[in-house]
């Protein structure tokens, strides 16, 4: 094959230009990416070679090498890894494969700033070479092809790029960056080597780089190797020296890893560049063995909501990398979490497939599940500061300056956590049953007289008024909506706190809680209200009456509705409104019927009750009136407004309506 010149796919060169212009700040995780690269090759590898061991042409010692050219102005990461053909060459750097990276390049905003924090939730990989080269050339050759079947490919990271057939012995990668001038404190062992120790030393591979020497070197400043000794400068020696831990960080004892180098792990697989909230390591000893890491991220990727997203969780075998993404391993509401399992038990050449009916993974799905709702419990009791206590005898509680900062730095966390990811968690109500009381301890929610998501089953419960019998909510699209509904005046009368639902996940979860704590759950919006004790006796005796007295009317505007409405009642939950639509006990509410009809989803057609308040003048004014069919509609398609609904003839409502005014 002659050299042949390619553009790069548009999404590719609109990343580029992005990499290149707003990852000025963050420069050095170029390398962590290469080196992240090279190591997955190399796992990509193993992998391979389970089932082939001639791909290891006699060469199974994995490595990266680093090395650097000041002269050629040249930064190299060399791996003898899985390679790359011709082909893989193209479609890889030329292409993006994976349908989400293009979703996210489509999202990205023009604002450096914004787009910035977005790419680094996403990770750029391999572009973000271009961060600090003007020119990059790749030569690969992939494990188990010829020599001759080499493959060069080198882009100046513009619009195209051009790849040829070169022989090349070596199996594997090597990335040539050609360092930008501001660059070139990148050629330096010292600079790369402070780089690999901060990002790479979990890597399980050996990261290796020539050794130098100080050439006719005395030392002038003890202590300074950067720039203490005379000129002569530093040469290389011809011996590699190893210069990461070499060492999986969860594979180390807990004791020996500090805070920041499970921060750093965290950065690495997560690629984002805030700290966790929280993380949980340990090794699970009994009938399943295995080894997980944990983490909580601070804040929501761009895609949460999609349920087909991948997991964060990276299964490896006895050390050995298996696959990205294991969604086997945790339910699908804990999509957020990020991190490793590495399992004793299970075979290397195990298959997505084979995961989903393995005990053992049946095992491993249960204790991650359980250790990460164990730290949003932590999260959630440590949220807020704690008061000082004193004592009956008048002592008041010493509280170390240890522990003080301690509480100061984990107050809040949950508060955010919640922020980000509340509504996820909700779908583990219905997904995932056995855990699901410990999950509805985690809920939070704004009410009726508390406007911040705050408030969890047990405070409402402990605010409860007496002769309450049930946990009052409503769900509605968005709080306003829920504060302002006319199914709320009653209860706003009485003082009764309601709970607002305005998450899009609520009504579909709620359907899995029936209560809490053994306190039923009561929508506000579904069935005849029944405040139990909470009700007046002389309330009730007039709604008697009135549904009486009403009830020739109530059967004339049941005959005028008889096509949006299932009943028309009386109601004393309203105050100032004259009518609202609730839905039977266990139907579906309007608002999730309607959802699933702008969801494109089939929902079963519902009618609800109008509810009218007899002490409205308006409804007084009905009887008799020579408009009351035209009243009657204007009636019921009004409390479908005040709900966020929208009149099925949005047209002959106004024409109705203006009828009237004239
Ligand atoms: P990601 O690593 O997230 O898939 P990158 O942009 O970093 O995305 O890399 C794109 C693809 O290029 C990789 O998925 C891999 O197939 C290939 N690739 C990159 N670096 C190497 C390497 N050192 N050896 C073999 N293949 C590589």
């Amino acid at each position: 094959m002659t050299k042949q010149t390619l553009s790069f796919q548009a999404e590719v060169a609109q990343l580029l230009h992005l990499v290149t212009h707003s990852l000025y700040s963050n420069k050095e995780i170029f390398l962590r990416e290469l080196i992240s690269n090279a190591s997955d090759a190399c796992d990509k590898l193993r992998f391979e070679a389970i089932n082939d061991g001639g791909l290891y042409e006699n060469d199974s010692e994995l490595k990266v090498k680093v090395t650097f050219d000041k002269d050629a102005k040249t930064l190299t990461i060399t791996d003898n890894g899985i390679g790359m053909s011709t082909q893989e060459a193209i479609d890889h750097l030329g292409t993006i494969a994976k349908s989400g990276t293009k979703d996210f390049v489509s999202k990205l905003s023009g604002d450096q700033k914004a787009d910035s924090q977005l790419i680094g939730q996403f990770g750029v990989g391999f572009y973000s070479g271009f961060i600090v080269a003007d020119k990059i050339s790749v030569e690969s050759r992939r494990a188990g092809m010829k020599a001759e079947e080499g493959v060069r490919w080198i882009s100046g990271g513009a619009g195209d790029f051009e790849v040829e057939n070169i022989t090349r012995t070596e199996r594997g990668t090597s990335v040539i960056l050609h360092l930008r001038d501001d660059a070139m404190d990148y050629a330096s062992a010292w600079k790369v080597k402070g780089i690999i120790n901060k990002y790479s030393d979990h890597i399980s591979l050996p990261i290796l780089m020539e050794k130098e020497e100080w050439k006719d070197g005395e030392l002038i400043n003890p202590g300074d190797e950067q720039g203490g000794r005379q000129p002569g400068g530093m040469v290389k020696t011809g011996e590699w020296e190893t210069v990461n831990k070499a060492n999986a960080i969860w594979a180390r004892a807990k004791k020996d890893i500090t805070d920041d180098e499970y921060t750093e792990f965290y950065k690495q697989i997560s690629h984002d560049f805030e700290a966790p909230l929280a993380y949980t390591h340990n090794r699970v000893e009994g009938s399943t063995e295995y080894t997980q890491l944990l983490y909580i991220p601070g804040k929501a990727p761009y895609d949460l909501y999609n349920r087909e997203k991948s997991a964060g969780v990276k299964l490896y075998v006895k050390r050995v990398f298996i696959m990205d993404d294991a969604e086997a391993l945790l339910p699908t509401y804990l999509r957020f979490v990020k991190g490793v399992v590495d399992s004793s038990d299970l075979p290397l050449n195990v298959s997505r497939e084979l995961l989903q009916e393995s005990r053992d993974v049946k095992a491993i799905r249960e204790g991650c599940t359980k250790r990460v709702l164990g730290m949003l419990e932590d999260l959630a009791k440590n949220d807020k500061l704690p008061e000082a206590t004193t004592s009956a005898e008048g002592v008041t509680d010493v509280v170390t300056e240890e522990e003080k900062t301690e509480a100061a730095a984990n107050a809040g966390k949950f508060t955010k956590f919640y922020n980000e990811f509340g509504a996820v968690l909700k779908e583990g109500l219905g997904e995932d049953y056995a855990n699901k009381d410990r999950l509805a301890k985690l809920l939070r929610f704004a009410t009726s007289t508390t406007d911040v998501v705050s408030v969890s089953f047990a405070d409402y419960k402990a605010r409860m008024k007496e002769g309450q019998e049930a946990i009052y909510y409503i769900t509605a699209d968005n709080a306003a909506a829920a504060k302002n509904s006319p199914q709320l005046e009653v209860f706003k009368k009485k003082g009764i706190e309601v709970l607002l639902m305005t998450d899009r996940v609520d009504e579909w979860a709620l359907n899995y809680l029936q209560d809490f704590d053994g306190t039923p759950l009561q929508s506000v919006a579904k069935g005849a209200v029944d405040l139990g004790k909470l009700q007046d006796e002389t309330e009730k005796k007039a709604a008697e009456e009135a549904a009486e007295a009403f009830k020739p009317l109530l059967a004339k505007l049941k005959e005028a509705l008889k096509d949006k409405a299932e009943d028309v009642r009386v109601t004393t939950r309203l105050v100032d409104s004259p009518a609202c639509l609730v839905v039977q006990d266990h139907g579906m509410s309007t608002q999730l019927a309607r959802m699933l009809k702008q969801a494109g989803q089939a929902a079963p057609e519902v009618k609800p009750v109008l509810e009218v308040n007899f002490e409205h003048p308006l409804v007084k004014k009905l009887d008799g009136s020579v408009h009351f069919n035209d009243l009657a509609h204007i009636l019921f398609d009004q409390a479908l407004l005040a709900e966020g609904g929208l009149p099925a003839d949005p047209a002959a409502y106004v024409k109705r309506v203006n009828a009237l005014l004239v």
